[in-house]
């Protein structure tokens, strides 16, 4: 399970990496499990996709959704 959520809306377990939105400079955190791990590269790219589509609703939500394109 991969979640993408603001740097301050909860503590960071241990799989997490930082990251800033593209087109502005909120923070966010990216969160992983083991069984994850492997798709690290497909994941950031997925976050900064969804980073993206979150800022035009401005980063409401302290949680973004992930788009996965899966297989
Ligand atoms: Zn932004």
């Amino acid at each position: 399970m991969v979640t993408l959520t603001r740097a301050n809306a909860q503590p960071l377990p241990p799989n997490q990496i930082a990251l800033k939105c593209p087109l502005c400079s909120e923070q966010f955190h990216l969160h992983y499990t083991e069984d994850e791990w492997h798709r690290v590269n497909l994941m950031l790219k997925s976050a900064n996709k969804a980073l993206r589509e979150d800022h035009k609703s401005r980063h409401k939500s302290n949680h973004v959704n992930l788009a996965w394109t899966s297989g």
